[in-house]
């Protein structure tokens, strides 16, 4: 087993992490607001790589749902799925595309009973925002910025609800520019 699986696997440091960021990156809100998102996250972007990159294999997205997903990365799916495994998921948990992989989506549900985000596994994520691709999650985090406006905003985060309250989610709003 290789580092980051273990890691992963036990994820318990990883939300610590996780809960200081949560703490101190939004303190930096102001600077990365005065030096712009572009510039701020050329700066941010090593760290953030060297960290996420290595641990998580984070590929860039610049929304980050790790901590929804039991801190497994779900752009490492083949189709990029942000909401669940797709049907073509095999019986032993592995990817319909790779099969040698495992599904991230199962493997997210498996860790994330180990955190104290367990029931965030069943919120409902926004599409990727594309234009924000390559920036620093740790900036669009502290600037609020990997926050759209999603079908959510009707009051349904979770997928739980939307099947117990029949309710479905409004239709997206028209995003904002860059
Ligand atoms: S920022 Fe996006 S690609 Fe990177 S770890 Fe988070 S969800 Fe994965």
């Amino acid at each position: 087993m290789s580092i980051r699986t273990y890691l992963q696997d036990h994820p318990a440091p990883l939300v610590w992490a996780w809960q200081l960021a949560e703490k101190i990156l939004p303190r930096m809100r102001p600077l990365f607001e005065r030096l712009g998102m572009e510039r701020s996250s050329a700066i941010v972007k090593l760290p953030e790589e060297i960290f996420k990159g290595s641990i998580f294999n984070c590929q860039d997205c610049a929304q980050c749902i790790l901590h929804y997903n039991g801190m497994t990365c779900p752009m490492n799916c083949p189709k990029q799925l942000r909401n669940g495994p797709c049907g073509g998921v095999r019986l032993n948990g592995k990817c319909e595309v790779k099969p040698e992989m495992d599904c991230v989506w199962v493997k997210g549900y498996e860790r994330s009973r180990k955190t104290r985000y367990a029931h965030e596994f069943y919120r409902l994520n926004p599409p990727v925002d594309w234009r924000l691709d390559g920036l620093a999650s740790w900036v669009t985090f502290a600037m609020g910025r990997d926050q759209i406006t999603t079908g959510a905003e009707n009051g349904i985060r979770y997928a739980t609800e939307a099947v117990r309250t029949g309710r479905k989610p409004a239709p997206a709003a028209p995003k904002e520019e860059k």
